[in-house]
């Protein structure tokens, strides 16, 4: 099924439950070169069979500059040219720097992602974010572009460790959070095991979430206003996934149950919100408490890049279903932290 997004002046096309090898019957015109990890290519070499591929470490140490200056390099091996189409197959980590290659290599030349993890399905691969880290610095440098298509193939998921899919599910129980009350409640009366087992049920929950990023995007592609939102549980998230090495899924699912807590107390978030916020990270085997050294946390989310002078943009709940971004002054932020982590009792896990 294809469907279309206007984001700017750029239409993105979605072909959900697309075959693969479609892609060349799509766009049978050009010349396209497939950029992918070590992982899926080794897993799904079947499907590639004689392409121009461009495989690169997996992981996310590798998504660095060198990796970029790699693919540049192959790319003109290849005669790579105007004409060329770049299409990144894998998780976020190849989406973001394929996006980065196409757009910087020849001053731009067109690309599109096959996204292969539930987290790239649903968000990695949507907005146009595109870049990479340098040293330990996250997305330090790149750019927004968006691609020209998305094509969602689930037989890639076949080989999706259950971790990834557990990671996944913070994004897809994040934008339920704060812009779908009516998926949030779909979520609580299933079990992931609904989802890895039935491709409808697949099918349905990667559109619905494609569409509620798709349409925040197209309404603010620059984060000026509402595209913050999607940085919910992300700001202690973040400092906790650096400082303590948990997956980005893990520690997301820790920072959205501190906001939560957080927005019981400075915006009158219903306790029974936050409640059912914290049960269904759980349902989805997410972590929802982390010990972790409130010092550390603070120093390290005191150079998060959403800091604007003395006061810090936090995403709070006002409901389920429902954010506003919240400018909090770092001295009372600094007091909720230390009394949420250092009591080590705010919620028990
Ligand atoms: P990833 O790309 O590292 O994939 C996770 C692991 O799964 C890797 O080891 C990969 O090789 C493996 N893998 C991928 N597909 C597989 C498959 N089908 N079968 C078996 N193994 C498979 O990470 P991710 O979780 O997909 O994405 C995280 C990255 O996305 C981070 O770098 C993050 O910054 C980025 N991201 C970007 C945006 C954005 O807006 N651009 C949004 C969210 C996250
Ligand atoms: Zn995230």
């Amino acid at each position: 099924m294809k469907e279309t997004f206007r984001i700017s002046s750029k239409t993105v096309s979605c072909y959900f439950d697309e075959a693969f090898s479609q892609l060349k019957n799509l766009f049978s015109d050009v010349k396209i070169i497939y950029v992918t990890d070590e992982n899926v290519f080794r897993q799904h070499a079947d499907k590639f069979q004689s392409e121009k591929v461009i495989v690169i470490k997996a992981g996310e140490t590798f998504k660095q500059q060198p990796t970029v200056d790699n693919i540049v390099e192959r790319l003109i091996a290849l005669k790579a040219d105007r004409q060329t189409l770049l299409v990144g197959v894998g998780g976020g980590v190849v989406t973001d720097i394929t996006g980065y290659a196409a757009s910087i290599y020849m001053r731009g030349v067109r690309f599109g992602f096959v996204p292969t993890t539930i987290l790239a399905m649903v968000d990695a691969a949507i907005g146009g974010k595109n870049g990479v880290d340098v040293g330990i610095y996250k997305n330090l440098v790149g750019c927004i572009r968006q691609p020209e298509f998305l094509l969602y193939d689930y037989t890639f998921l076949q080989t999706l460790p259950k971790e990834e899919w557990i990671n996944g599910f913070a994004e897809i129980i994040k934008h339920a959070a704060i812009k779908d009350a009516d998926l949030f409640a779909a979520l609580q009366q299933n079990r992931i095991e609904d989802y890895t087992s039935s491709g409808k049920a697949l099918d349905e929950l990667i559109q619905q979430n494609v569409k509620i990023k798709m349409t925040v995007v197209a309404e603010d592609e620059f984060e000026k206003c509402d595209r913050k939102l999607l940085n919910f549980g992300h700001t202690l998230g973040h400092a906790i996934e650096n400082s303590y090495l948990l997956p980005h899924g893990s520690a997301i699912s820790v920072g959205m149950v501190a906001a939560a807590v957080l927005s019981q107390q400075v915006n009158n978030l219903p306790a029974e919100d936050a409640d059912a916020l914290q049960q269904l990270l759980q349902q989805y085997h997410l972590p929802v408490y982390q010990n972790v050294e409130a010092d550390k946390i603070w120093q390290v989310l005191l150079m998060d890049k959403k800091k604007l002078g003395d006061d810090i943009q936090f995403i709070l709940l006002d409901q389920i279903g429902k954010a506003k971004v919240m400018s909090l002054s770092t001295a009372a932020l600094k007091l909720f932290f230390d009394d949420y982590f250092k009591s080590g009792k705010a919620v028990t896990a």
